[in-house]
């Protein structure tokens, strides 16, 4: 099939190239991100394929099913950035890559929180200069605590295993009851009891209308003094707002993001040169207790061969069949 891949970089390139010599689709890497005015460069093509932060709604649908694009192939796992309403709407079939490496997702949030509770990011800058005091990086045990775990999936099932090796009690959330969970050992509670009871709470569900500012200022409120919140998710799951009064009472006791809400104009391009305008997140990076880094939970050499094999298989099963296993519907 004909696909234009937008939203690229060189990375992207290697892998896919790499992948496609199997398959034998007629690749075309662009570096814009697909919107109203870059969709035109989609015209003669089979297939689009975009990333997270190229957000498709139902205008941009509806002209891309205009020109002949029948399939919008995600070459990530979360769906929240599409309206599918309007794909089905215009015969459009949407794929993505439901998992493509779940280990880097969790162990990135391991990442965080490890580099947190022994505050390795201030360590490492200290070194450097020949500074050699550990006054102010007085750390905690991570054995023996509670930690919810909001969202027991993929990504939340191998972060709660991890936490096992740990020696954490693990209470969970998660409309579905995951059994491997509750082999560990994990408390399945309501998001209340979840929230009051845990020192670390690391989330890993969806973004979607209901979980949507899922952590703002009441759920917070509810949350232990000093609680660590990690979020590797969506950033919209989190009321950034909210978190940064929770960072200045001392509720918020350390916070990594690897999202961040308003993330979509920033994230993947060097902007070391230009003064960030976003005076919210120009904030968050100012607290000691602070990590965020710029969506790379998913980024590892596993993660990228997976996501390139199974996008264009997907694109490949959608040409021979009209369908996939991988496609994602309204229900
Ligand atoms: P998954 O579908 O396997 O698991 C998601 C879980 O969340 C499911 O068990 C589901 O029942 C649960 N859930 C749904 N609604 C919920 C709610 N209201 N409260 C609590 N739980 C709820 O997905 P996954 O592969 O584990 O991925 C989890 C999320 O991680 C994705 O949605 C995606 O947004 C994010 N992600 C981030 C990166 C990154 O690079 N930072 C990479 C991949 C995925």
């Amino acid at each position: 099939m004909k696909i234009a891949f937008f939203n690229t970089k060189p990375y992207d390139q290697r892998f896919f190239e790499k992948a496609n010599a199997r398959h034998v689709h007629e690749l075309l890497f662009l570096q814009p991100h697909l919107d109203e005015n870059t969709a035109v460069l989609a015209k003669g093509f089979d297939a689009v394929c975009i990333f997270v932060n190229d957000r498709l709604d139902a205008a941009l649908i509806s002209k891309l099913a205009n020109m002949g694009v029948r399939l919008i192939a995600l070459r990530c796992a979360g769906y929240n950035n599409v309206d599918l309403k309007a794909a089905s709407k215009n015969s459009l079939t949407v794929v993505r890559v439901p998992a493509y490496s779940p280990y880097a997702v969790a162990e990135h949030t391991m990442a965080l929180l490890l580099a947190l509770n022994r505050k390795v990011h201030r360590a490492f800058n200290r070194v450097r200069e020949s500074n050699f005091s550990l006054e102010g990086l007085l750390g905690f045990d991570i054995h023996g605590l509670t930690v919810g775990v909001v969202g027991t999936g993929k990504i939340g099932t191998i972060v709660a295993r991890i936490l096992n090796g740990f020696g954490c009690h693990i209470l969970a959330y998660d409309p579905y009851p995951n059994s491997e969970c509750e082999k560990l050992g994990a408390d399945y509670t309501s998001l209340e009891n979840l929230f009051s009871k845990s020192q670390i709470v690391t989330l890993h569900c969806p973004l979607t209308p209901d979980t949507h500012h899922l952590i703002n200022q009441s759920a917070i409120a509810k949350m232990k003094e000093g609680v660590t919140l990690i979020n590797t998710s969506r950033g919209a799951l989190v009321d950034t707002k909210a978190v940064i009064a929770g960072l200045k009472t001392g509720k918020i006791g350390y916070l990594g993001l690897d999202v961040y809400e308003e993330e979509g104009d920033m994230f993947f391009e060097d902007l070391s040169g230009i003064v960030i305008q976003d005076d919210v997140f120009a904030r968050l990076t100012t607290f000691p207790n602070v990590i965020v880094t710029g969506h790379q939970a998913f980024f590892t050499q596993e993660a990228l061969t997976n996501i390139a094999e199974t996008t264009l298989a997907n694109i490949k099963e959608f040409e021979l069949t009209g369908t996939c296993a991988n496609r994602i519907t309204t229900s």
